[in-house]
């Protein structure tokens, strides 16, 4: 609904909340006296519901834009979600609602900026079609003794209308004029476009290979006492076992000492067909008592990081550990326990036969990267994480393990760039997300 003056009262207050640098009143005043378009997104109360927190015609608001119409185009110049109300999905809502306005006043793009720093935005925008096009430099205020932070500029919005974008086409068919060079010039801001976007395109990732057909075959005796001299590498049956084959071979697996202390083996969990597959490290004290993976406080952040993508762990992803069985008091696992553990994973990855892989901490990372980046046992995480890996002619994306981001909340916007990645490395959309398919446990 149209945003008014009669509502500024509630609008502004909800800016003070969500920005650490909001518009003044001054600046919705200019904007709606102006003329520019403006609305307001909105649900009806709820019992309850603070009656000082309603709008004007008694709705709860949502979050709202403000925008402004130029030559062939439209320029969104604030944007918000009421901070009670964020991580339901109202962002990408707003912007649907402002694509749609853009459109209906027959403008071909819309233009928005972003703090470099507001990952999660750039994220939205970025799954929404929108093309980074240059960088604004200390342009925003960032208060409290800090430097200013540079800004990336307007992103055009040919592809604004997001169920309908391909962003290959999009990536090739965005070209700046004469005039919208020189508005951003007159903005300070150096355009980096096409060649960045070129770069990003030419990281387009052919199709995985065709899923190898399984070969079923019986379990591999387990044997009475570990042997953790025999490496399950060396065993071909491993590499030919069925699902449920491979489920009993790991449960029953004695192939090192951790065998010894384990409750439970943890093979995996998930939807064996899925496009997404999450390696982690290994079982903790909650997954060894369940035998599931990620359970617990660790495996709810998971599940949120899953919800962010619009993916859940029982459709959308298989979940499975380099390690299989819980290392006492959940130190490091050696490296010998991984060599004779990998072949596991490495037959889940084959039957599984995921579009990505999202490798979650060190252990994962070094793990699945063993062979494909030199010295990679040397490298931390940090070093690891931000960029798309091949392996096997399949992307793999790094990231923070959930139990490290329990301990340091301050990574999570840093974990949210890497699964941003990874859905820019997919080409994948959740507002185009196709019905999921059966879970299996
Ligand atoms: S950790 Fe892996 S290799 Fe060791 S006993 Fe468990 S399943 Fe077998």
């Amino acid at each position: 609904m149209p945003l008014t003056e009669a509502d500024l009262d509630l609008v502004w207050d909800t800016e003070k909340r969500a920005y650490a640098h909001p518009w003044s009143r001054g600046n919705f005043e200019d904007s709606l006296r102006s003329g520019y378009p403006a609305q307001m997104l909105v649900t009806p109360p709820l019992p309850g519901d603070n009656p000082l927190q309603l709008t004007a015609s008694g709705h709860m608001l949502l979050g709202y834009w403000v925008a402004m119409a130029g030559v062939d185009e439209m320029h969104l110049l604030n944007i918000a979600v009421a901070p009670e109300h964020r991580r339901q999905g109202w962002g990408l809502v707003l912007l649907q609602a402002l694509a749609t306005h853009t459109l209906a006043q027959g403008h071909a793009w819309l233009w928005l900026e972003v703090r470099t720093g507001n990952t999660p935005a750039q994220c939205l925008y970025r799954r929404m079609g929108f093309l980074p096009v240059g960088l604004r430099k200390q342009y925003y205020p960032a208060g409290n003794g800090q430097r200013d932070e540079p800004e990336p500029a307007g992103p055009p919005a040919q592809a604004m209308n997001p169920p309908t974008v391909d962003p290959k086409t999009a990536l090739h068919s965005l070209h700046l004029d004469e005039r919208q060079r020189a508005m951003l010039a007159a903005m300070g801001t150096p355009v980096w476009w096409p060649e960045a976007i070129t770069e990003t395109a030419a990281e387009a990732k052919p199709a995985p290979p065709p899923p190898t057909p399984v070969r079923p075959a019986p379990a591999p005796e387990a044997a009475p006492v570990p042997t953790p001299a025999a490496a399950p590498a060396a065993d071909p049956a491993i590499a030919t076992l069925s699902w449920d084959a491979l489920t009993e071979a790991i449960q029953s697996c004695q192939a090192c000492g951790l065998c010894l202390g384990r409750q439970r083996a943890v093979p995996g969990m998930g939807n064996r067909q899925a496009r997404w597959m999450i390696v982690g490290e290994a079982p903790g004290e909650q997954e060894d008592k369940q035998g599931l993976p990620f359970v617990g406080p660790a495996g709810q952040l998971l599940d949120a990081m899953l919800a962010a993508m619009g993916l859940t762990r029982e459709a959308d992803v298989y979940i499975a550990n380099v390690i299989k069985c819980r290392p006492p008091h959940n130190r490091n696992p050696e490296p010998a326990e991984v060599a004779q553990c990998r072949p596991y994973l490495q037959r889940q990855i084959e039957l599984v036969q995921p579009d990505l892989i999202l490798a979650l901490g060190r252990f994962a990372a070094q793990t699945l990267l063993a062979g494909v980046v030199p010295d990679v046992d040397k490298l931390p995480l940090g070093k690891l994480r931000g960029q798309v890996y091949r392996v096997d002619g399949r992307p793999v994306v790094v990231s923070y393990h959930p139990p490290y981001l329990l301990r340091s909340p301050a990574d999570k916007g840093k974990t949210w760039a890497d699964l941003c990645l990874a859905m820019d490395a997919l080409g994948y959309n959740p507002l185009e997300k196709p019905t999921p398919a059966q879970p299996q446990t």
